[in-house]
């Protein structure tokens, strides 16, 4: 790397990290020469996986997108954040691995045998919504629909017509049961 500076080739990196958002490889480099420092950036350069809706058309692979999904699913189960985001990593990694195109079939099931390792409560959320879907637009689409729905203030489950939502009941019960477990 060349010092933008005075162009000299003995530069030195001074510091390095990963920087969140994109991946890459923030380092800060000072020049022998000069003794100027600057930033580089290092990132891998891999072509976008697009996905093949089963529908016909084609999306770019979202990887946020899918980690809204699985953490819709997770919800309210002991499931960390953490998790989620190494198992969307993975999935995105074998889709590489896998070629420039990918099935959504193909990243639900990814994604369904992830959650399965992790919880398989939260895998049964995942295809119970999942399954019945195009791909994760309509998944989105009906996890919004259905948190409306249950999201009213009280948690009446006579309310929640989903048998999803008596799963997610057992993990209910650390807060606004106070006054019902009054004697
Ligand atoms: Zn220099």
């Amino acid at each position: 790397m060349r010092c933008p500076f005075c162009a000299s080739p003995s530069t030195s990196v001074v510091d390095s990290r990963s920087s969140e958002p994109d991946d890459a490889v923030r380092r800060r480099r000072q020049c022998a020469g000069c003794g100027n420092r600057f930033t580089t950036y290092e990132r891998v350069e891999i072509p976008p996986v697009t996905v093949l809706k089963r529908d016909g058309t084609r999306e770019r692979f979202d990887r946020q997108k899918l980690l809204r999904g699985l953490g819709r699913a997770a919800n309210k189960r002991p499931v960390s954040d953490e998790q989620l985001e190494r198992l969307a990593d993975s999935i995105a990694a074998e889709l590489r691995g896998q070629g420039t195109e990918a099935g959504a079939e193909k990243i639900g099931e990814l994604a369904l045998r992830g959650l399965a390792s992790l919880d398989p409560v939260t895998a049964i959320q995942f295809a119970s919504v999942y399954r019945r879907f195009e791909d994760l637009d309509d998944l989105e689409a009906e996890v919004a629909r259905l948190k409306r729905q249950a999201g009213v203030p009280s948690e009446t489950r006579s309310t929640i017509p989903s048998p999803r939502a008596t799963v997610r009941g057992h993990g209910q019960g650390n807060k606004r049961r106070g006054h019902a477990e009054q004697p």
